[in-house]
Order: structure tokens, then C-alpha cells, then sequence
């Protein structure tokens, strides 16, 4: 039997099926926020099962912040992850754009915050591989399908599978992304910005050392950044203009290589390409309400915000992390996991994180695109107080790095 156990034909839960489903949580979404949510909430002691169709292979990377390896620590992932990860120790900020006000050149060092890096770069092949191997060893019971169908009803949530089963269970997690069917299904508003921007991803191999150095030039069509990998190796993330994104990929291997070292000021040698180059529009987005009825949105199905940064599956793992310590806390009172309460803390606490960080991402972006000068000269001007003020330089990095208030247990790196 599975855990969230077949309805009856009037659709009501009854007798030991009922208790079952009382500890139920059905996480929906196979991306790296529904499979780090899914150990999270099996952590927390909740009866698990995931709903998750094959995916597609990944060639980006995603550079985890201090926080998120901390959760990926305490659920047990991050020693499959750790050989694989390159670590960032500073992060430079390079105005490469011919305009009249220039910002100056920035520097932000972890040592500075007393960490060994801000982040580790991974790649999302490795990323997913790991969490799939804890999906499996933990227990967590991992249905291959589609959710066509979703129903949040006072007491339980149904939802119906491409295979014709029904499951119930008392909460849902929705983590199936961007077009989340589940958030549709349920008539919740997503206010959408777009960017005439896309961002053109690849790996490279490179002649000289990063240095465990990232480096993101702000150009006149946003920034162009390089992140470590492990080895002579670091991933781009090339955000332009429509026709150009579509002109960088269709060049020849070679060509491309060249066009990236001549954008990184060849800061790393010559380059060669390594994987897939990926194409990705801008546009951001962020859901009215996380939570509704027994439903709780995680990841892109919340928020969507521009590779700038690197936030949003940062975003995604701090979801999962609070829903799981909401849930453990509800079990441990004996409390109902889909009810009111949970529904309402998950909303306060998720809901000052994700606006302030997508207002920063696209506040950033716009005054990259900008043609009015005063704005960059207040930009240049924000840079030169960072470069100059190493307490404002710490602030805006222990922002950067996750929120300081209200932190999740698994967050600090605390068991649930
Ligand atoms: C170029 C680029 C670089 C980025 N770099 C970073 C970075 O460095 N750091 C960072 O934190 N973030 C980064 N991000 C953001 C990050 O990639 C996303 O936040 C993250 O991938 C979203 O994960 P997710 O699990 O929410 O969604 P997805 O990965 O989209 O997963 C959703 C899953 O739901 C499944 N699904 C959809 N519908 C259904 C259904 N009806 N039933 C069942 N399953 C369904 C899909 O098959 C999919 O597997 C980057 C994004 C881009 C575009």
C-alpha cells in the first residue's frame, strides 16, 4: 500500500486510511526544489510520496549558497555532491560597460564573513543524480507520472495521476515549476514581469586558473558571468539581447569559445566549449499566495526570477527547508499538517525573502538596461561605498547570501 492511499468513490478518506493520510504529504515535481523538499519532509517524519515524471538532462549549473549546503549537509546529500563542487571565495563585480559613468571594480571575499566560500558551484547532472540516489535510499515512495488533476478539499487534498490513479493526501507540495499546473489549476495569480534579455549558458575549460574566483562583468545587455568549476573549468552565464543569444549559439564551437574568452577579457586564457550551450528567455514572476487550502507552492512554481545572482533554486531550497520544519513541528504537536496554521506560517515566513530578493534581482538588472545616466551614476556610486566601506561590503554580502532573520533549522545546519 502507498501512503497516500486510493479514495473511495465519494471521494471521503475513512478509518485507518484517514489516520494514513493524516502524516501524507504528496510533494509534486521532480526538479532539484521537489527532491530536496520530498527528503525534507521525510526528515521531518511526514509518510512521503513524489510525484515526478522523467526528466530532461540539465547541462547548467547552480551555484549553492553556504545555506543551501547546509540543508543539502543535514539531509545527507551534499557528501555524494562535495568532490563535484567548486568552491567561490570572491566575487568580482567589473563594470564593463562604455558609458560615461563607470562603476568601480568590487571585491567581495568569504573570509571577510569568516566562511570558507559564499557558495559552490555545481553541475546540475551532479546536483540531480545525488538527490535522486537520497530519493531512493530514503523512504520515500516515488511515483513515475504526471498530476492532471488537483482537488483541495476541508480535510484532505486529491489529486489524479496521467495513469488514471487518485492519491490523497493532507498536504500537497507543488514544486512542478514554472507553468505549475497545480497553481493554475487552483486560480492563483502570478504577477509577470518579462526582460528583452536571454541568457545563453555553457561550461569551459580554460588555460588558467579561476582562483575560486567568480567574476560578473555588468555590460550595456546585463552581466556576463563566469563561475568556478572544479579543475580549469568555470560556467557562463551570457545575458544579451534576443538576436544576439540566437547568433552566440549558432556558432561554431570554436567561434563560441573565442567570443567568450573575448568577453572574459581573457582574465582565464583561452577557452575551449565543454557541454550544451543552453538558451534561456528572462522573465520573472512571483505567485499571490504560496499556500492555498492544503496546497503549499515551492520553487518556480512560487517564484521565477532572472539568473542574476544566483538566487532562485537558493529560493527553492529555503521553501522546502520551511515547509519541512513547519510539518515536523505540526507532527510533533499532533497538529493537522494541511491546516490553517501551517498554511499561514509558511506564507509569513517565505513570503519577505522571496519579494526582496526579486525586487533586488530586477531593480539590478533594469539599471543595467537603463539609458539614463543619473541611475548610473547612483549605481556606480552604490559600488564605490561597497568598495570603500567594508561594513556596508559585509551587510550587503550576509544579504546576498540568504536572509538573517527567521532562519530554517535546516538552514543553519540544525536537524529538524
Ligand atoms: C541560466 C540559469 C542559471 C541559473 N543559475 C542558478 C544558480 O546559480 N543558483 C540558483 O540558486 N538558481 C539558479 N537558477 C535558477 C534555478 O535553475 C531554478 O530556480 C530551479 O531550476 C527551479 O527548480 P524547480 O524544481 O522549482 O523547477 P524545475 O527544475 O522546472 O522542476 C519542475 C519539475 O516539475 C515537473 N512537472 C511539471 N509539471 C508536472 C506535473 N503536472 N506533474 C508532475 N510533475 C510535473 C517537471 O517535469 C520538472 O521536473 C538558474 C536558472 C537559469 C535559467
Amino acid at each position: 500500500m502507498t501512503d497516500a492511499d486510493p479514495a473511495t468513490p465519494q471521494g471521503k478518506v475513512q478509518g485507518n486510511a484517514q489516520r494514513t493520510v493524516r502524516r501524507t504529504v504528496i510533494v509534486v515535481g521532480g526538479g532539484a526544489a521537489g527532491l530536496v523538499a520530498a527528503l525534507g519532509l521525510s526528515a521531518a517524519g511526514a509518510s512521503v510520496t513524489l510525484i515526478a515524471p522523467d526528466r530532461r538532462p540539465d547541462p547548467r549549473t547552480t551555484a549553492l549558497m553556504d545555506g543551501s549546503v547546509n540543508v543539502l549537509k543535514t539531509l545527507g546529500v551534499w557528501p555524494r555532491l562535495e568532490e563535484n563542487a567548486a568552491a567561490l571565495k570572491v566575487m568580482r563585480l567589473i563594470d564593463g560597460t562604455r558609458r560615461l559613468l563607470r562603476a568601480p571594480e568590487v571585491a567581495f571575499a568569504a573570509r571577510e564573513m569568516e566562511l570558507d566560500a559564499f557558495a559552490w558551484n555545481v553541475e546540475n547532472l551532479n546536483l540531480n543524480a545525488a538527490l535522486d540516489t537520497a530519493v531512493t535510499e530514503a523512504p520515500i515512495d516515488r511515483i513515475t507520472a504526471q498530476l492532471t488533476h488537483v482537488v483541495s478539499r476541508p480535510d484532505h487534498v486529491e489529486v489524479t495521476l496521467d495513469d488514471g490513479r487518485i492519491l490523497h493526501a493532507a498536504l500537497l507540495a507543488a514544486a512542478d515549476g514554472r507553468n505549475s499546473l497545480v497553481r493554475r489549476s487552483l486560480g492563483i495569480p502570478v504577477r509577470a514581469r518579462s526582460y528583452p534579455q536571454v541568457a545563453v549558458t555553457a561550461t569551459l575549460a580554460h588555460s588558467r586558473a579561476h582562483g575560486d574566483v567568480s567574476t560578473e562583468f555588468h555590460t550595456e545587455t546585463g552581466p556576463f558571468t563566469l563561475v568556478p568549476l572544479p579543475g580549469k573549468r568555470s560556467s557562463v552565464v551570457c545575458v544579451v539581447d534576443a538576436a544576439e543569444a540566437e547568433r552566440l549559439v549558432g556558432l561554431d564551437p570554436e567561434a563560441f569559445a573565442g567570443e567568450m574568452e573575448r568577453r572574459a577579457h581573457s582574465i582565464l586564457g583561452s577557452m575551449r566549449l565543454e557541454s550544451e550551450r543552453g538558451s534561456f528567455p528572462l522573465s520573472a514572476g512571483t505567485a499571490d499566495r504560496l499556500s492555498f487550502g492544503r496546497v503549499a507552492l515551492l520553487g518556480e512554481a512560487a517564484h521565477v526570477i532572472p539568473p542574476i545572482g544566483a538566487q532562485g533554486l537558493n529560493l527553492g531550497i529555503r521553501d522546502g527547508a520551511t515547509l519541512a520544519e513547519l510539518v515536523a513541528d505540526t507532527l510533533r504537536a499532533d497538529g493537522d499538517i494541511g491546516g490553517a496554521a501551517l498554511a499561514e506560517a509558511y506564507e509569513r515566513r517565505r513570503r519577505a525573502d522571496i519579494e526582496t530578493r526579486s525586487f533586488a534581482v530586477d531593480l539590478f538588472n533594469r539599471s543595467l538596461l537603463t539609458g539614463i545616466v543619473p541611475i548610473h551614476g547612483l549605481r556606480g556610486l552604490a559600488l564605490w561605498l561597497m568598495q570603500s566601506t567594508p561594513s556596508l561590503r559585509r551587510a550587503v554580502m550576509r544579504q546576498g547570501i540568504g536572509p538573517t532573520r527567521d532562519v530554517p533549522r535546516l538552514v543553519a545546519g540544525r536537524p529538524l
